[in-house]
């Protein structure tokens, strides 16, 4: 039995949270999204809150847990839609969030700590003409560190793909949990190590992220009588290199009924496209538009303050809002690769499975790939649903699992697992994630 009241004493200036109402808080994330996780994670919860402000906090941290043996698991925000910071066997949460030092931007780079929120990043990127690459929908909350261990991709990914990709991170330092902790930097590729690994295998301090040049981003909304029309749409703009964007969202009606904000725009639950477009490619927009026969219902107005921000309707975040209306609703993650195949499953399965799109890069083409929408009735059926996209040529990222390789990856990734064994050889980091682990 480990006694936290010494493990507090020890982490002596460090600030912790005891409040147990306040660590069941700090112990969940959007893992409800899922029907199959509710009854899975609902009642788990750490023993103490932990939240260092620098490096040499979080290796006094490492060193304490492996003392004591403590499981521990990393959060940054807490947005994560798997569970994937919610702890199974108690222990000490690592909330990253006063870590969050940028130490420099330069030549289309920054340098920054883990724990940074993604939306004060950019406020700073951008005065220097920045932004980065991809941002998930929940960029104004989520750290940059969260992004990396626990998500995929976002709004710029139709332009650099995931963030899985070569390129899309050039530097890592992590404090590990071995015997005596320490700190290690990964370069390019050996960053993989531990990018999307849940935090399974070390604590990301500090990162260096390119960065790509800012535009001048305008929301847009085009609505189309008939789906096929916006699925066809949203892959000619995706495939049209000329003009500049870094959004297409595609709704099948009634979809956009659950965007109560956006109502005046789209009164009738419109077939419908959110985008975010260049300004500078406004009007070759407007002719691709006309070529599709769509129509503009709403542009934002630059020069005025806008209350709607259309990113936060697209990715889950359209899973957030649908299940604002109807809670039985949840989603599955898909990449069709073609719109044929998006059109087959549309046909198939109608508004059970309500089709919500996003494209983006992947292996240098332009994809459409799923975030749909469920109308949940049992465990069986979910399955059932999954199965057929799978025989039908699809791949589908299952998010109602909290194990990393039964989500996205499928397979066991060998370098993260043996970078895993080197650096927490007792297994004390995010217990229960890595199947891998388990089997080993
Ligand atoms: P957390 O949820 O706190 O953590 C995520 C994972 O990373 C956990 O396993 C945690 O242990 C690990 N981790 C956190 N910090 C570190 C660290 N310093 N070192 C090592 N591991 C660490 N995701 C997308 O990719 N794209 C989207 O567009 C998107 N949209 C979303 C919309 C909604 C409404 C919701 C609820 C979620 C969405 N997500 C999306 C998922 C999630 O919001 C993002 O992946 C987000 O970037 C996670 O950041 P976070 O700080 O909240 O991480």
């Amino acid at each position: 039995m480990i006694d936290y009241y010494t493990i507090i004493e020890e982490l002596k200036n460090i600030k912790t949270i005891e409040n147990v109402e306040e660590i069941k808080k700090l112990s969940q994330d959007y893992y409800y999204f899922s029907p199959i996780l509710i009854p899975i994670l609902q009642n788990k919860q750490a023993d103490l809150v932990v939240i260092p402000t620098n490096e040499e906090e979080v290796l006094k941290i490492a060193q304490i847990c492996i003392k004591y043996k403590i499981p521990l698991t990393i959060r940054g925000a807490g947005t994560g839609n798997y569970g994937q910071c919610i702890p199974l066997n108690g222990g000490i949460v690592l909330d990253m969030t006063e870590m969050k030092k940028i130490h420099w931007i330069k030549s289309g780079v920054a340098c920054v700590d883990a724990g940074i929120k993604i939306s004060l990043l950019e406020r700073e990127t951008k005065k220097q003409g920045w932004e980065l690459r991809m941002i998930p929908s929940t960029y104004k909350i989520a750290t940059l560190g969260g992004f990396i261990g626990g998500g995929s991709g976002g709004i710029g990914s139709i332009n650099y793909g995931q963030l899985r990709d070569r390129g899309n991170l050039n530097k890592v330092r992590v404090v590990t949990l071995e015997k005596e902790p320490r700190i290690i930097e990964l370069f390019g590729d050996e960053t993989q190590q531990v990018n999307h690994a849940y935090g399974t295998n070390g604590i990301i301090t500090q990162l260096e992220i390119p960065l790509a040049p800012a535009y001048n981003w305008v929301d847009v909304i085009v609505t189309f009588d008939n789906f096929i029309s916006a699925l066809k749409f949203g892959q000619a703009l995706a495939d049209s290199d000329g003009i500049t964007k870094k959004l297409i969202s595609i709704h099948a009606q009634p979809i956009a009924n659950y965007f109560i904000a956006l109502k005046s725009y789209l009164p009738n639950g419109e077939n419908c496209a959110l985008l975010s477009m260049a300004e500078i490619s406004l009007y070759p927009l407007q002719e691709l538009v006309k070529e599709y026969q769509g129509k503009i219902t709403y542009q934002q107005d630059l020069s005025k303050n806008s209350n709607i921000n259309l990113i936060e309707f697209t990715w889950n975040h359209t899973t957030f809002h649908a299940r604002n209306i109807d809670s039985n609703i949840t989603y599955l993650q898909t990449f069709f690769f073609t719109i044929d195949k998006v059109e087959k499953m549309y046909n198939y399965f109608g508004d059970e499975v309500m089709i919500h799109l996003e494209f983006l890069r992947v292996g240098g083409k332009a994809i459409p790939a799923g975030l749909q929408l469920v109308k949940f009735t049992t465990e069986k059926r979910l399955n059932e649903i999954i199965k057929y996209h799978e025989e039908n040529g699809m791949f589908i990222a299952n998010p109602h699992t909290y194990i990393l390789e039964d989500g996205g990856r499928k397979n066991i990734d060998i370098e993260q697992l043996n970078f895993k064994k080197k650096v927490d050889p007792y297994g004390l980091m995010n217990q229960g994630k890595m199947k891998a682990w388990k089997n080993n």
